[in-house]
């Protein structure tokens, strides 16, 4: 694709379609049209997707993988038009752990899944009994997704789901419909036709694809409430799912890590993407004896990070997506600070300015029960509560019904290791947070979702498994 106006004019709505003008959330103004696709366009997806399905599950995994090689030649070569794109309608800066770094890991995340090996399994041979377990293409798979991250979690779920030989009907959220419209224009001019589809629809559309006949799993990442709306949906026709939902992750800070060398990326686990991550740092808890030494550090560091319009190249936080998002954020900071909590900076925010803009926010001596540490705010302002015996900090950590990760931040790694196993989460990082590998797998624990993604584990869940025994 050769420039950012050609990218966006592939993308625009044809006549057949309502269209949609998205506006930018840093500033309000129009990023584009986006069209407004209806079930039947789904219906006429999902039959398509069906009709290729035969002939890229019998072209093998070699012709897979080389195909998904050259979508990532594809990405990298259109990477800065897409980093611009997903700036302008996520929010996202451009620089920091942000546009570019998602679009770059786009290309990095269809590489490592175009190279892992799945290999047959020997289950039993003992001479008098032969076990095999392999896996099968499902056929399609459909693909629902939040605004967050849209073209990195696009990936995630189509990327294993081709290479193990099925085809994909991707539905974006409403709130992003453009990012992953262009991601997905671009992976098309290497892969066969027939094999991606997207359809831009409302939750409608998502609704029918959860419990669609001729779909036979659905990857999901969103809301824990939409998660379950999808379980129900996919029930009549017992679809495999894997369901990466909302978080609320703990962070435990022990009484031997040094404020310091911790705090820089202790505010990268809770504020990446302006705290609009699933796995991001949602609550911490601080030993007594560094309670405050944290919290100064942590402040200095907050402070010197620069918010503003995603495309200036200094900026490395963003707006809030949406004006829902916001709204949430406001009103959890403003009922932390009537309880009584402490705002070490932010909580202010500028009603002058355009765009949903709210300042990176601490929130000190706050009650483990006050709904900023409860419910998942999934925007920049973090509660940090304060403990006195690991006991009692595990005991936090593991008190929501949600678990998808969780951190634990310690010059022991050892001591880290034992209470990190202590924690209900799928992933728990040591003196990190929030840090994905394609070679990982991840995935949630309680009502974070189940199923895993990444690695072989991930392939596998693309698969049919099936034994050959004889
Ligand atoms: P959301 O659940 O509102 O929407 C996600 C997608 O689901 C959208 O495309 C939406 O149209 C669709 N949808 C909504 N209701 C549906 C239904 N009944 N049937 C089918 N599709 C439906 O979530 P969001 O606000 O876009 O994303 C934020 C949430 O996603 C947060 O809770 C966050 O923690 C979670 N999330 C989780 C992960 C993870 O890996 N676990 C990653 C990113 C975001």
């Amino acid at each position: 694709m050769e420039t950012y106006d050609a990218l966006l004019a592939a993308i625009a709505p044809t006549n057949g379609h309502d269209s949609r003008t998205i506006l930018d959330p840093a500033t309000g103004r129009p990023v584009g049209e986006a069209p407004v696709h209806t079930v039947e366009d789904l219906e006429r997806a999902v039959a398509a997707a069906a009709a290729a399905q035969p002939a890229w599950a019998a072209a093998g995994h070699d012709a897979r993988s080389a195909a998904l090689l050259k979508a990532a030649d594809a990405v990298e070569r259109s990477a800065e038009e897409l980093a611009r794109l997903l700036s302008r309608e996520q929010g996202k800066p451009l620089n920091g752990p942000n546009a570019r770094f998602e679009v770059g890991a786009c290309a990095a995340w269809l590489r490592a899944t175009a190279t892992t090996e799945l290999t047959p399994e020997t289950v039993v041979d003992d001479g008098e009994t032969y076990a095999e377990l392999r896996y099968k293409p499902i056929g399609v798979v459909g693909a629902v997704g939040p605004w967050n991250w849209p073209m990195m979690i696009t990936i995630w779920q189509i990327a294993p789901a081709l290479r193990m030989g099925n085809t994909a009907v991707v539905k974006p959220s409403e709130y992003t419909p453009l990012s992953v419209l262009a991601l997905i224009q671009v992976l098309n001019e290497e892969l066969p036709d027939g094999v991606l589809h997207v359809v831009a629809g409302d939750r409608g559309v998502g609704a029918r694809l959860a419990e669609h006949p001729a779909v036979g799993k659905v990857m999901f990442t969103g809301s824990t409430a939409a998660g379950k709306a999808i379980i129900k949906a996919s029930a009549d026709t017992v679809k495999r799912l894997t369901l990466e939902l909302g978080g609320n992750d703990a962070g435990i800070v022990l009484p031997d890590a040094d404020p310091k060398a911790i705090a820089q990326d202790l505010f990268w686990g809770a504020f990446i993407n302006t705290g609009q991550t699933c796995a991001a740092l949602k609550r911490l808890y601080v030993h007594d004896d560094i309670y405050d030494a944290v919290c100064t550090e942590l402040t200095a560091v907050a402070k010197a990070m620069p918010m503003g319009v995603g495309l200036d190249e200094n900026n490395v936080l963003g707006p809030l997506q949406n004006k829902a998002q916001y709204d949430i954020v406001a009103q959890l900071v403003d009922a932390a600070r009537d309880a009584g909590g402490r705002i070490l900076t932010g909580g202010n925010p500028d009603s002058d300015q355009p765009g949903y803009f709210y300042p990176a926010t601490l929130v000190a001596d706050i009650d483990n029960n006050n709904p900023l540490v409860t419910e998942e705010q999934f925007g920049p302002a973090l509660p940090i509560v304060r403990y006195s015996t690991v006991d009692q900090a595990v005991a936090m950590a593991n008190g929501l019904d949600v678990g998808l990760g969780a951190s634990v931040w310690s010059s022991d790694l050892a001591a880290a290791r034992e209470v990190a196993a202590r924690i209900e989460a799928g992933t728990v990082w040591i003196n990190k947070h929030g840090a994905v590998d394609p070679r990982v797998p991840f995935g949630g624990a309680k009502q974070s979702g189940y199923g895993l993604e990444f690695g072989v584990e991930g392939l596998k869940a693309l698969g049919v498994p099936q034994i050959i025994n004889g």
